[in-house]
């Protein structure tokens, strides 16, 4: 069973979403197991303090280093968890990618420290070698959603969770495409603009080859266009393997 552990100042945020829809059938069902681990049961002093003011000034308060350290500790002391990565959400670390979450899913589970205030003290980061991820360029008030969506993207790719598993092989940033753009029925839509929008008229040719095609050009027009930084790197990585 993958093991998801949220170290949080607010355990009544987990599972939350996670506990609905395919993560949540295969939560209950025992494909992976959640756990949140509140950081203040570690507090050392009566009024369950778990930040203080940063040393040189400034604003806002940091997570003190020896309750979190010893909430960690608490968690890694299993042995079945000693072999289990253990992350920092943090801004300022590595963007999130499939890539790391197909290994992380691949692996036997995943420690999450959510930071809450200004962030944590750096020696925790340093004494646990934690593992800093990012998920984007911007600034959440806690790491708890930024968990979610770490977990969310492992439990997905976890065997037996996805109806069709197929699927994730086509999905986007799997081969460093996005996706092409998907239609259902009815074949023609009016819209709230009044105009009639039909579908690409390969998709309904059943010519299997014609579309793979179709959708091979879109993806390639598409990651183009929106993320020419998905483009290069490929264009690089391509430019690699014929050397
Ligand atoms: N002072 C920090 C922001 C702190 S936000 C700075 O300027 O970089 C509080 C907490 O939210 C962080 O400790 C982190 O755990 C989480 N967080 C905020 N944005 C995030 C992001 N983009 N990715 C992952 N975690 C994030």
């Amino acid at each position: 069973m993958w093991r998801a552990v949220a170290l949080t100042l607010f355990p009544e945020m987990f599972p939350g979403p996670l506990g609905a829809s395919l993560a949540g059938k295969a939560l209950t069902e025992g494909v992976w197991s959640l756990e949140a681990v509140d950081i203040r049961r570690f507090a050392m002093d009566r009024h369950g303090t778990v930040d203080d003011a940063p040393f040189g000034g400034g604003v806002g308060m940091v997570m003190k280093p020896d309750v979190l350290s010893a909430a960690i500790a608490a968690v890694v002391r299993s042995p079945d968890m000693a072999a289990v990565p253990k992350v920092l959400l943090s801004p300022r670390g590595a963007p999130f990618t499939q890539a790391r979450g197909r290994e992380l899913a691949a692996g036997p589970g995943v420690v999450l420290v959510c930071g809450r205030f200004e962030g944590v003290d750096e020696r925790v980061i340093e004494a646990h070698a934690l593992e800093e991820i990012s998920v984007g360029d911007f600034v959440l008030s806690g790491g708890e959603i930024a968990a979610l969506a770490v977990m969310d993207c492992c439990v997905r790719l976890l065997p037996g969770v996805m109806g069709e598993p197929l699927s994730a092989s086509e999905e986007s940033f799997e081969d460093g495409l996005l996706e092409y753009p998907h239609y259902t029925r009815p074949a023609s839509w009016i819209g709230p603009d009044g105009t009639e929008r039909r579908v690409p008229e390969v998709l309904v040719s059943g010519h299997h080859g014609k579309v793979a095609d179709w959708r091979r050009t879109q993806r390639e027009e598409i990651t183009r266009r929106r993320r020419p930084d998905l483009w290069a790197r490929r264009r690089t990585a391509k430019v690699n393997e014929e050397k």
